[in-house]
């Protein structure tokens, strides 16, 4: 019962991103353009003449202003705390995370087993781990939801003072997000499944990255145009695409990196397009599925609303339970496409054009019941036509891993499991349904 409610949300959350939000947008309460406020009348004059150093008051003050301007934000200056590296990593390490490991030893995790079947994460790492390692080493400063303060990490041999000062500006917008919209009830509202998690991240690191090349170029007096935004971030995108194919654990490269490089790209194209006030609309009408995002702005007419899947099975094999109904979307598509690590057969290119023809899809972890530590997944997709399914299906028998895939027309079901003698039983009675709950969920939101 609690698989088909999910599924039910995870359906409407996909219709609801596709046919463009309808009724949702006024929610968020900031679709309001902003006019530029008096204390950004005279631009020029936020400028300041040399790069300074973010540790000190002056700086931060300078940073915050310009931010401001080109945000065109009312938000006050937020707190901000300078710490060493060493106390940094303490943080890090703090009391929180060992009572974590403690909790996640207990039980296997079904969830990080199901990744690994895919090959979508590392043997022997569970998902917080590596996404720990992921962020730990790279972190300047990052702003806190919880404490409402931004914190400086002060790195004494860096002399990268203009990656600094972008990176204090980042964290300003979201403080300045924070204080429009709320980061975490933003998060509360649209995040059903793996794929709007990315998609989300992409919109509030997508803005805070071009508004920070924008409040640097304020900052130091170079136009927008001078900037070359697109180009910028268009390299990006294709570094970040070597980087999640190399990675020992595709999702987690993926989930934690995308959206750094695709999100800013797809700022930077509105802004190119619309300016200032498509920044502002995009804030509010915002695309909730990474396909969206990946494909970008240019595209964004592509994405018509997709129905739910039409052959869909919910049963695990006998005497497993479902353990969680996701999205994982398109980006961890292309992780799974591209990755060294599954053995996909794809150039970074075919794997991305393939991950854009993701359109709908459910994935399913089931657990064996009773004292069995056994794991299996279904995941099921639709494709935007049925030669890339068909492309799909090649790629995945490709990788030789003991997967089963039932192909229907444009949607496929994968079925994996860690427990290879369920399979053929499990395949046999493998039911094809259409998502009677999805239907009736869709039809309730039209009335
Ligand atoms: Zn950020």
């Amino acid at each position: 019962m609690a698989a088909d409610r999910l599924a039910a949300r995870v359906v409407l959350t996909g219709l609801a991103s596709l046919t463009g939000l309808t009724g949702l947008t006024g929610l968020t309460g900031c679709s309001d353009r902003h006019e530029p406020t008096h204390y950004c009348d005279d631009e020029s004059s936020l400028a300041i003449g040399a790069d300074c150093p973010i540790g000190l008051e002056s700086c931060q003050t300078a940073v915050f202003d310009a931010t401001r301007c080109v945000r065109r934000s009312d938000g006050e200056s937020p707190p901000v705390r300078v710490i060493t590296e060493a106390q940094y990593d303490e943080e890090l390490e703090g009391p929180a995370q060992d009572a974590d490991a403690g909790v996640e030893d207990a039980r296997v995790d079904h969830w990080d087993e199901a990744l690994r079947l895919l090959r979508l994460l590392e043997p022997e790492t569970d998902r917080s781990e590596a996404f720990q390692e992921e962020s730990s080493s790279r972190v300047a400063a990052y702003y806190s939801g919880f404490y409402r303060d931004v914190t400086i990490i002060d790195r004494q041999d860096d002399g990268d003072a203009e990656g600094r000062m972008r990176t204090l500006a980042h964290e300003y917008v979201h403080a300045l997000q924070d204080t429009d919209f709320g980061l975490a009830e933003r998060r509360g509202r649209f995040s059903y499944d793996d794929d709007n998690i990315i998609a989300l991240s992409h919109l509030t690191e997508g803005e805070a990255t071009l508004r920070a090349e924008l409040t640097y170029g304020l900052l130091r007096s170079i136009p927008p145009e001078s900037l070359h935004l697109e180009d910028h971030f268009a390299r990006r995108v294709a570094g970040i695409k070597s980087y999640v194919a190399s990675h020992a654990s595709p999702y987690v490269a993926a989930k934690r990196s995308l959206h750094y490089g695709t999100g800013p790209l797809y700022f930077a194209q509105v802004f190119a397009a619309e300016g200032s006030d498509g920044v502002d609309d995009l804030m509010a009408w915002f695309p909730l599925t990474s396909v969206q995002w990946m494909a970008g702005y240019h595209a964004r007419e592509l994405y018509a609303a997709e129905q739910p899947l039409q052959c869909r099975s919910r049963e695990g094999p006998d005497g497993y339970s479902a353990y969680a109904t996701d999205v994982l979307g398109a980006a961890v598509l292309f992780a799974f496409l591209s990755s060294e690590r599954t053995g996909g057969r794809y150039e970074l290119a075919s794997a991305w054009d393939l991950a854009l023809a993701w359109r709908a899809e459910q994935y399913i972890v089931f657990a064996a019941d009773g004292d069995d530590d056994h794991t299996a997944l279904i995941w099921q997709l639709r494709f935007a036509t049925e030669d890339r399914a068909d492309e799909f299906g090649a790629a995945a028998d490709d990788m030789n891993a003991g997967w089963t895939i039932l192909q229907d027309g444009r949607e496929l079901r994968l079925f994996a499991a860690t427990d290879p003698d369920v399979m053929e039983t499990w395949i046999d009675e493998a039911r094809c349904e259409p998502d009677r709950a999805a239907d009736e969920a869709a039809a309730d939101a039209d009335d």
